[in-house]
């Protein structure tokens, strides 16, 4: 009997385990997440535009336009992606032409 739970639940834990390995994606790409709302309380708290031309620049007078989600260290994803992951947004996808006020010049 003890043996028949033990394979029950090593069967469980099994197909469980392989589940969750199957549906975690091998690279997560911006287009398989939700594009940031500008009115998400992170987005709104770093300044986040979805286009750098429209940063607030009495708030933000050190940003300059060239300056964009593309060209920050901490994008990640696939250059040329228009919607790409960023780890200070976790979960959501920002846009390429994007900018938020934690841009670090990529190196
Ligand atoms: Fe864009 Fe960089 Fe801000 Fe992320 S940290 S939203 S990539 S500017």
């Amino acid at each position: 009997m003890l043996q028949k739970k033990l394979s029950r639940r090593q069967f469980i834990g099994t197909v469980a385990g392989a589940t969750v390995v199957a549906t975690l994606p091998i690279h997560v790409q911006g287009q398989d997440l939700p594009q940031i709302a500008l009115d998400d309380p992170s987005a709104v708290a770093l300044g986040y535009v979805h286009d750098t031309e429209k940063v607030d620049a009495g708030k933000y007078p050190n940003h300059a336009v060239d300056q964009k989600c593309s060209n920050c260290q901490l994008i990640q994803g696939a250059d040329g992606d228009e919607w790409r992951p960023c780890p200070i947004f976790p979960g959501k996808a920002v846009a390429a032409d994007g900018w938020c006020s934690a841009w670090v010049k990529r190196a």
